[in-house]
């Protein structure tokens, strides 16, 4: 056997036995979600969440996007949020959805190749439908995502309902459906993550033209749904997030880099401050735990992020 194969042996073997490559089950640490009295009153009833794949914050003051500036003029903000790194899309949104860094969920490029030694009733890292879900099983939750990848940030049976819809983004009879369910149905909690303006930052250039016509539809679509929740008669107890995963720049992503890394966190809606800027720091594994802030659930104590609360009034 030769001197590296040994080496390598011997590596995988300190790997395994310290619980980095997978873990024994014995060595898996249970995780429950608590039912919480209901001592306080949530801050509003329904969140509407709303991604966009590859939306940097640089591109904010020449995006055509009224329906966001609006929530903006009137929500809090910041378009200093950071991404997690690399500025790809399964650590960040992995990130947002399990309220803990890549590190620390396990989850990273293309896979949970590092699987998490705390798990819940799912086998999963505690995420945002399974705390909503364990916790307050009364609400209500839709997801609905573009990208294959994001069906692996809730387990199944997690969320009330779970679509994946390919080419969302240019699918403007979908998103007419979603807003169709936002007003009928009334989820307390709904998520639509898009996978857009990336494909057209790859294709065009982040910045180019078309990049910036394309966050024009997406704000479109985020009018409909806006419009959705208050024909559905639930705007006024309504919290509406806009985020993002990275930025992007030339035609890639995945560095360093102001443009690449920085995102906006826009938070709109009811007991929200208005005109508020974030003041920071906020990460993408804040998300989560405001969400949890805003229903009064109790944050896995395995979370690293933290709700901003600043931004209640
Ligand atoms: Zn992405």
């Amino acid at each position: 056997m030769k001197k590296s194969a040994v080496i390598l042996i011997l590596f995988l073997a300190a790997c395994t036995s310290a619980g980095v490559v997978g873990d024994k089950p014995e060595n898996i640490i249970p995780y429950e979600y608590p039912v919480p009295a209901p001592s306080k009153e949530a801050a509003a009833r329904h969140v509407v969440l709303i991604g966009f794949d590859g939306w940097g914050a640089y591109s904010l003051p020449r995006a055509d996007m009224p329906t966001v500036k609006g929530m903006i003029a009137g929500g809090a903000s910041t378009l200093k949020a950071k991404s997690v790194l690399p500025t790809n899309s399964w650590p960040n949104w992995s990130a947002l959805f399990f309220g803990a860094p890549p590190e620390v969920h396990g989850y990273r490029e293309e896979g949970p190749f590092f699987e998490s030694a705390v798990r819940d009733k799912y086998g999963f890292f505690p995420g945002l439908f399974a705390m909503v879900a364990g916790e307050r099983p009364e609400l209500s939750t839709a997801f609905f995502y573009e990208w294959s990848g994001m069906g692996h940030f809730c387990p199944p049976g997690a969320a009330g309902l779970v679509e994946h819809i390919p080419d969302l983004a240019a699918d403007k009879t979908a998103v007419e459906r979603i807003a169709e369910y936002l007003r009928e149905t009334k989820p307390n909690l709904a998520v639509i993550i898009f996978d857009e303006p990336d494909h057209t930052g790859h294709s065009h250039r982040h910045g180019s033209p078309a990049y910036y016509g394309k966050l024009k539809e997406l704000d479109s679509y985020a009018a409909l749904f806006e419009q959705a929740v208050r024909d559905g008669g639930y705007y006024e107890d309504t919290v509406f997030i806009f985020t993002a995963d990275h930025g992007g720049f030339l035609w890639g992503h995945g560095f360093n880099t102001p443009s690449q890394r920085q995102i906006p966190l826009i938070i709109f809606g009811k007991n929200i401050k208005k005109g508020f800027t974030i003041p920071g720091p906020v990460v993408i594994y804040d998300i989560a735990p405001t969400i949890a802030e805003i229903f009064q659930l109790t944050v896995p104590p395995v979370w690293t992020g933290k709700a901003l609360t600043e931004v209640f009034e």
